[in-house]
């Protein structure tokens, strides 16, 4: 069956940043006991509409989720344990912030259950941390990424670049020293300024002056290619990994699955499969995941099962109460802090999953899933902006080395002939390759690598359009063609 994803929003942190415009808030006196009975009560609430959907990641963010008590998160987890079937490989990660307290909780917190930190480092210059009005220091960075590599197998942190006055040398120095120890994962964000920051205000009256679009392409641009030679494989936008080893929860919003959000301002995207059988695999049914009570019940039917071609499914979008305090109070009242609910027409589906899909840059959108016209798909071809190819990417051993010519391998692009040698060197499987393997094989002596592309099937007659490595530095403008 389908499986979902959890998103817990812990809304509070220390400090306000000046350039944040999360869902976040600076406040004492949090009563911790309320706050995981709340979330708990709202956890309860979902158990109708995802049925027995495997849980494959859980994700706390926020605010600073490793400023809650090391209980409440581990209430919450157990509570997703005991109400709900979990994917043997899940996913559970924390964002958490470099300061002393929240490193000293790492231990602990892996006990209670989280095998992934997200940590916000954000620069590894002191100046550059004062600006951004983090709390913490340089070796309040290192510390905490010490103590997390020590006890965490799966880690990522984040930088940002494109500040006033950065230069690009300074930059390219942080990416060198970073980059080793990043073991896996890497998220590389330009700063951006948001409406209603305090750096929106001081923009807006020339206190700061931010780099121009040339400048931050520059940026973009050198980004890519020290990741690159790093071996690491730059999969959405602002996110760069090694093979296989992306973030498993974010793949779920730029994939367009379904995941709940819940906790203040949260948001849930989902299909409602009560009563409904369209993503149900009789094999479930055999294999007693989905039980005879249930079609007894009537929460399945067997028409629904017989009938594959019927679509029932609603997708459905909700938004959690932003405010904290009214968000305890609904869940009080109403058991969930559901603020707004809506049933997603086909066409607003589409808009969204195309916004989605394209910031994954192997990986795109199926091309028979939007009605994009000939022309438009034309232009943006001709400005080499995307590519429309299958979506297998195959990685060469030397993927991020240069070669004799010093040209940098980056990668191979799909080779139906040599697919179908991929194909052949695994006995798993036939025509198609089940998503969540990453299947390696010896052909004409070199080491090959197919992309994972967990939780689909990959259908050999689609074509997917991807943006390229130009489309990406101007995604916005790609999206407003492919959606208008
Ligand atoms: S710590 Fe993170 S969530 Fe909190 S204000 Fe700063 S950037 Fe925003």
């Amino acid at each position: 069956m389908n499986s979902i994803g959890i998103y817990i929003h812990w809304p509070f942190c220390e400090k306000k940043c000046p350039y944040c415009d999360f869902n976040s808030y600076v406040k004492q006196n949090i009563n911790p006991d309320e706050w995981v009975n709340s979330y708990c009560k709202a956890i309860d609430y979902y158990k109708n509409y995802i049925i027995k959907r495997p849980i494959e990641t859980i994700f706390f963010g926020g605010g600073t989720p490793s400023l809650a008590p090391v209980y409440v998160i581990e209430k919450i987890i157990n509570k997703l344990y005991k109400e709900y079937v979990i994917h043997p490989n899940i996913e559970i990660t924390l964002e958490a912030n470099p300061s002393s307290t929240e490193s000293a909780k790492m231990k602990d917190l892996k006990r209670a259950g989280i095998n992934r930190i997200s940590l916000g480092i954000q620069s590894i210059r002191n100046n550059n941390l004062i600006f951004l009005g983090r709390k913490h220091n340089v070796n309040d960075a290192y510390h905490a990424l010490d103590i997390i590599a020590n006890n965490y197998d799966n880690y990522s942190f984040d930088l940002i670049y494109g500040l006033p006055e950065q230069s690009l040398d300074d930059w390219k120095l942080d990416l060198e020293t970073m980059l080793p120890l990043a073991k896996y994962h890497i998220s590389l964000y330009q700063l951006v300024i948001e409406p209603g920051t305090q750096f929106h205000k001081m923009w807006l009256n020339n206190i700061i002056k931010m780099p121009d679009e040339n400048q931050l392409a520059d940026f973009y641009n050198l980004t890519n290619e020290i990741t690159i030679k790093n071996e690491f494989r730059h999969y959405e936008i602002s996110n760069y990994c090694k093979i296989d080893k992306e973030s498993k929860h974010n793949l779920r919003y730029w994939r367009y699955q379904d995941y709940l959000g819940i906790g203040p301002g949260a948001h849930s995207r989902f299909y409602n499969y009560t009563k409904i059988s369209d993503c149900i695999n009789i094999n479930d049914i055999n294999n007693n995941i989905i039980s005879k009570n249930d079609i007894n019940n009537n929460i399945i039917s067997k028409n629904d099962i017989n009938n594959k071609n019927t679509d029932f499914s609603t997708r459905i979008a909700t938004i959690d109460h932003k405010n904290p305090e009214k968000w305890l109070q609904s869940v009080k009242k109403y058991d969930h802090g559901i603020n707004d609910i809506e049933y997603i027409d086909c066409d607003i589906a589409k808009k969204e999953e195309i916004i989605m899909k394209m910031r994954l840059l192997n990986e795109g959108i199926e091309i028979n899933k939007c009605s994009i016209s000939d022309s438009v798909l034309k232009e943006l071809k001709d400005l080499d902006l995307i590519k429309i190819q299958k979506k297998y990417n195959i990685y060469d051993k030397n993927y991020g080395k240069k070669d004799k010519k010093n040209n940098l391998c980056t990668k191979l692009n799909f080779n139906k002939k040599e697919n179908k040698n991929v194909i052949n060197v695994n006995n798993k499987i036939s025509n198609k390759i089940i998503a969540s393997n990453s299947i390696k094989g010896n052909i004409n002596n070199k080491i090959l690598k197919i992309d994972s592309m967990h939780d689909n099937e990959i259908n050999d007659d689609i074509f997917y359009i991807m943006v390229t490595d130009r489309g990406s530095a101007v995604l916005d403008f790609v999206i407003e063609k492919l959606i208008k």
